[in-house]
């Protein structure tokens, strides 16, 4: 089968390549190959089981049309400054630009047009003047919040929308391999997400690959095989935090997302709040070996009474070690192994005195874990030194900002990480040193949110017409 462009993987990143290319009217033959199935059909069967099942032969919370998009939490960055790196490979103004761009098209089809945490007035300054007394930087970013319900929905439109206008979307499907020959790409080898042994062989003028944070471990191993150029990037370790929403109220009410960032003694690393949820819930994200990561979200109606967020400590390594993603994971595994292949969860005050956390002790507590099948453990057994004396150190610097933040009881999830890494080496139009190849996303490297994701797709879609 021939055709002019191949996407591989429907979250916001493939999705608005496919949707730019359809508004700028090109007549090219797409189609979007995803390894989950369409929106309509994904369901967590936790909401029933109310313990995570770990769906084969994927997990339906990252994997299908939207990808990770769809069941998160739908908060659009409206800001160059958060969400990865992409400005610095197209600049700033271009980035400012077709983020109100990409922003139109979300409200195009049916986004909430309220924006929060403008940023402005009184109380905005008081909580900048405490950040700056605790050697935090408040960064400034407004956002649109479509809440999980609304995201999926907006989705289901685009979908429907793709399809109407012809663009061919194969479900179930998942790439298992690119072809490169002389330096081009010239296309791709599928297979049935549940059978994988049929394979099949699609043909394309342009490749791009958009497979997500998921993806992200599969396209280095591509990289590698067909020497495509890429340098191993950041990786994220932390933790979710989760408190009352008692504590977080001025934050939330005036900000509705503190984006805070430190770089705490004695390290100085730089660490993160990311991803806030008032009145949201801890989740579980499973990859495919069976890591099970915390992350977090918020519905638009159904409130929990409490606010969660990640604290994210970023690693660079410098040789000999370039493996970040594997870091990262053996770090994951070792807190799964002490949670017996659950999320664990301990109270700030139990890591300071240097104990476990019993679950009677949990139950003593006012905030009520929003995750009732983590595991109360002991999560410095697992986590790296440096890891967990940054998070500690931030987490007494953001109590300047948010009185009460590291009281004892609040509690600490882990493993949160954010596979980033693999930074593929692209120009400014997102091509490759292999002709015809593109990447994009989160899998790229460059970006990291629903957002930045978006605007790749934007600019892919406008050079692909
Ligand atoms: C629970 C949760 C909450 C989040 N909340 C927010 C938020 O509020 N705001 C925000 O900005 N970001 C949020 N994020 C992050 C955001 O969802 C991602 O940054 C964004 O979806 C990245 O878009 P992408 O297109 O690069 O990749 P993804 O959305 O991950 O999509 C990649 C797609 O590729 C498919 N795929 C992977 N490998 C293959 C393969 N080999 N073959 C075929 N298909 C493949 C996957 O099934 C997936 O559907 C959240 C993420 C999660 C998991």
């Amino acid at each position: 089968m021939k055709y002019d462009v191949i996407i591989i993987g429907a979250g916001p990143a493939g999705i608005f390549t496919a949707l730019e290319m359809i508004k700028k009217q090109s007549s090219k033959k797409i189609v979007i190959v995803e390894k989950g199935c369409s929106i309509s059909k994904r369901r967590c069967p936790k909401a029933t089981t109310k313990k995570c099942v770990n769906c084969k032969p994927y997990c339906h919370i990252t994997t299908g049309f939207s990808g990770a998009g769809a069941f998160s939490d739908g908060k659009l960055s409206l800001s160059s400054e958060v969400g990865g790196d992409l400005p610095s490979l197209i600049g700033v103004d271009k980035a400012e630009e077709t983020i109100k761009y990409a922003d139109s098209i979300y409200l195009e089809f049916g986004a909430d047009p309220k924006v929060e945490g403008l940023n402005v007035g009184d109380k905005v300054k008081e909580i900048r003047k405490n950040a700056i007394k605790s050697g935090l930087k408040l960064v400034d970013c407004p956002i649109r919040h479509l809440g999980t319900e609304a995201a999926q929905e907006i989705y289901l439109k685009i979908e429907n929308y793709l399809l109407e206008q012809g663009v061919e979307i194969r479900f179930d499907t998942v790439c298992k391999d690119i072809i490169v020959e002389d330096g081009t790409c010239k296309g791709v080898i599928l297979a049935n997400a549940k059978k994988q042994e049929e394979e099949e062989t699609l043909e394309a003028d342009d490749v791009v690959i958009a497979t997500g944070r998921k993806g992200a471990d599969w396209l280095e191993k591509v990289c590698e095989r067909h020497d495509v150029a890429h340098q191993p990037g950041t990786v994220d370790i932390g933790v979710r935090v989760e408190v009352r929403n008692e504590i977080m109220e001025d934050v939330n009410n005036v900000l509705y997302e503190s984006k805070l960032i430190g770089y705490p003694l004695p390290f100085k690393n730089k660490v993160r709040t990311f991803c806030q949820n008032p009145g949201g819930f801890v989740s579980q994200e499973n990859y495919d070996n069976n890591l099970a990561i915390v992350n977090g979200h918020s519905y638009k109606k159904l409130k929990s009474e409490n606010t969660n967020l990640a604290i994210l400590c970023s690693h660079n390594f410098s040789e000999p070690f370039n493996q970040p993603i594997e870091y990262a994971k053996k770090v994951g595994e070792l807190v799964n192994m002490l949670g017996n292949g659950q999320i664990l969860v301990q109270r700030f005050g139990d890591i300071l005195e240097g104990k476990r956390t019993w679950q009677d002790e949990l139950n003593q507590s006012n905030v009520k874990p929003t995750m009732p099948d983590a595991i109360a453990g002991d999560i410095t057994s697992a986590m790296p030194y440096r890891t967990m004396v940054n998070i500690i150190n931030f987490i007494k610097a953001v109590d300047t900002v948010v009185p009460g933040f590291a009281s004892n009881e609040t509690l600490l999830y882990s493993p949160e990480i954010k596979f980033y890494s693999n930074r593929i080496k692209m120009d400014d139009e997102f091509t490759t040193n292999i002709q015809g190849l593109h990447c994009l996303g989160d899998s790229s490297g460059w970006t990291r949110g629903l957002m930045m994701a978006s605007v790749m797709g934007v600019l892919m879609g406008r050079r692909l017409v």
